[in-house]
């Protein structure tokens, strides 16, 4: 964990935010400043800075974000409709929490 890292905080359960999913890998809570009427963030529990540095053994974790990401678009009730899954990379990319997170947006039309 990178103690200075909000999301590993959040993960770690070290705030208050509220989790709407969690298992042994992956946190799921709603976004701060949301963008749609269902917008949640899906973390890793590990630190992994941006896309940029996943490795091979990663792969795993990357398949356990995009499984929750449909598995929490279902409990959303907006799988049907659709949903926007996003992954900013690095500041040119619009990250700026720099712990790898899936954005899941739903709820609207676009
Ligand atoms: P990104 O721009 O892709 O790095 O997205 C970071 C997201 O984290 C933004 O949409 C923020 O609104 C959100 N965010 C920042 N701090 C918190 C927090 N404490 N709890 C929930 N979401 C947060
Ligand atoms: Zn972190």
């Amino acid at each position: 964990m990178n103690t200075e890292c909000l999301f590993c905080n959040i993960a770690n359960g070290h705030t208050d935010t509220a989790f709407l999913f969690e298992n042994e890998d992956v946190v799921v809570f709603k976004d701060i400043n949301p963008h749609a009427p269902i917008h949640l963030l899906i973390i890793p529990k590990r630190h992994i800075r941006s896309i940029n540095d996943l490795t091979d053994e990663d792969r795993p974790i990357l398949a356990e974000l995009l499984m929750t990401a449909k598995e929490m678009a279902k409990r959303q009730q907006v799988a049907e409709d659709g949903y926007k899954l996003l992954f900013n990379v690095e500041y040119g990319g619009g990250q700026r929490v720099f712990h790898l997170h899936l954005h899941l947006m739903g709820g609207k039309k676009w």
